[in-house]
């Protein structure tokens, strides 16, 4: 047996929050993940490992290569026999309709070590979703799980429909949709009442879920009207009339939008996770990257020289961690701030250092350079004040402080520089107008956007795409751009932003 190893992996349903815990480890410890379209790719966001899609079909399977499920078990046996740790992700659970026993076989048969890790099936997660419980006792006592993938003309069908007619309880149908209008007329020919209650739940527990409900003999004309595209799933009995009372997913206050993230890359993950809560769609369109100065000399020597501040002044979040990372390369700690005042712009600045176990002294009631010159004037006549920021932005603290005879001296903790160019995924989302907000965090972020806009992307703007401001300062900089804002935050944060798309939303429909 050699060192390597295949973790089969249910990457659950689609909500990216619904894999599992030991799935997650299987996936930082990975060195290649070859992963199926059914996948979220915002799973993959933060993982450093090697990463490839594997496609059996070619529909959808724009730029890649088709894999048989033959080619997929040999790269995944070549991959473990070079000593790698291989996670093989699947949609929803590997067992259930996923050929992962398969992959599980060749595996074995090649004489690969092997785990197997289940996820969130598409049936209990996707009705889950919708407000449905396949086994509710009033309901149902049995459910079965069925693959609708059948051919019709097939003159010896696998499937049973006469028994499956006097199944008692819920049928569930997997990669049935384009075949509902068999399936349907087969379990009703079988003796299945045709008023049995049925749904259809398509992309479920995604942004984009859609759910449509009738009887069994509706189904199939209401599924053509709502134009459900797969994956979808069909559940058949009782307990699909519980969804009328208990539905509540599709509810949420941003349901079935989708919000550029402009934020840098790897900062952006609280929005992310923020923009999936409320029930949108995150698009990340980063327009800033954050760095390590190329020159770390000028943090050190203001490090070594910290007893000559009495003040340290932060003004965004990324300047307490890349300093606070830099105090400790160094071979120091937090001691070595003792004798100083700390001042933050605002709450999520002061929120960074409470991850050092360091309060700030002073926040201004307002989140601006401004609110933060005037609040510490009175506080720093004479004083000397180091501010640990960026290697771009407004001089407000130096000019400010200045009247009181303070001096601020800046040192610059990491780099924020432009973005080249956005992946083509987002891109395209943008150009086919199928982003329906941005939301712009600062005015550097809203003059970049602008320039990263195509003419096909900037033609969306004001008909298809909405653009929401983070504050006052960045609607006017946008503005200056040249695009015209829709909504502007009233808390100058991320938070705000959402909130303000949610009171436009509440406003317009
Ligand atoms: N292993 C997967 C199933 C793979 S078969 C699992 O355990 O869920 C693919 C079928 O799963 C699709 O045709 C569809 O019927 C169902 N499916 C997967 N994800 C779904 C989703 N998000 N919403 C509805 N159905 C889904």
């Amino acid at each position: 047996m050699t060192g390597g190893k295949v973790y089969l992996v249910g990457a659950g349903p689609g909500d990216p929050g619904l894999i599992t815990i030991k799935g997650i480890e299987c996936l930082k410890q990975a060195d290649l993940i070859l992963y199926d379209g059914l996948v979220n790719p915002l799973l993959l966001e933060h993982v450093s490992s090697e990463v490839e899609r594997t496609c059996r079909v070619a529909e959808g399977c724009q730029n890649r290569r088709v894999l048989k499920q033959d080619e997929i078990n040999q790269r995944l046996i070549a991959a473990a026999r070079e000593g790698k740790t291989v996670v093989r992700l699947k949609g929803g659970d590997p067992f259930i309709f996923g050929r992962g026993s398969e992959e599980a076989a060749a595996l074995r048969d090649a004489g690969i070590d092997f785990e197997i890790v289940p996820g969130i099936t598409a049936a209990t997660a996707a009705a889950g979703y919708a407000g449905i419980s396949v086994t509710h006792r009033a309901y149902a006592s049995a459910v079965a799980l069925i693959t609708g993938h059948e051919d019709p003309t097939k003159p010896d069908s696998s499937l049973d429909y006469e028994a499956l007619s006097h199944f008692p309880g819920t049928l569930v149908f997997y990669m049935g949709l384009h075949n509902l209008r068999h399936i349907v007329s087969s379990l009703i020919q079988a003796g299945k009442a045709g008023e049995t209650p049925a749904a259809a739940i398509s992309r479920g527990t995604t942004p984009f879920q859609k759910t449509v409900q009738g009887t069994l003999q509706e189904l199939p004309d209401l599924v053509q009207e709502a134009a459900l595209v797969a994956p979808s799933l069909i559940v058949i009995g009782e307990c699909v009339s519980l969804r009328d009372h208990i539905a509540w997913f599709e509810q949420k206050p941003l349901f079935g939008l989708r919000i550029g993230i402009t934020r840098a890359e790897d900062q952006s993950e609280t929005e992310i996770q923020q923009a999936i809560r409320l029930g949108a769609q995150p698009v990340l369109l980063p327009t800033i990257e954050i760095s390590k100065p190329a020159d770390l000399a000028p943090v050190g020597q203001a490090i070594s020289r910290l007893e000559h501040y009495q003040w340290l002044v932060f003004t965004s979040a990324n300047g307490v961690r890349y300093f606070m990372d830099r105090l400790w390369e160094l071979g120091f700690d937090s001691r070595q701030l003792a004798h100083l005042k700390i001042a933050t712009i605002g709450p999520s600045t002061a929120e960074a250092l409470l991850a050092y176990r360091l309060r700030a002294d002073l926040t201004p009631p307002q989140y601006r350079a401004e609110a933060l010159a005037e609040a510490l004037k009175p506080l720093v006549a004479h004083q000397s004040l180091l501010w640990a920021g960026a290697n771009r932005g407004r001089e407000v603290l130096q000019t400010e402080l200045a009247k009181v005879s303070a001096t601020v001296e800046k040192v610059v903790v990491y780099e924020n520089h432009d973005v080249a160019a956005w992946n083509t995924e987002s891109l395209s989302l943008l150009e086919s107008g199928e982003v329906d907000w941005v939301g712009l965090s600062s005015p550097s972020i809203a003059r970049n956007f602008e320039r990263l806009l195509s003419d096909a992307a900037r033609s969306q703007l004001g008909k298809s795409i909405k653009l929401v401001s983070i504050s006052p300062v960045t609607s006017q900089a946008a503005l200056e751009a040249g695009l015209q804002i829709d909504a502007e935050a009233k808390d100058y944060h991320w938070d705000g932003i959402f909130a303000a798309i949610q009171e436009y939303r509440s406003l317009h429909s």
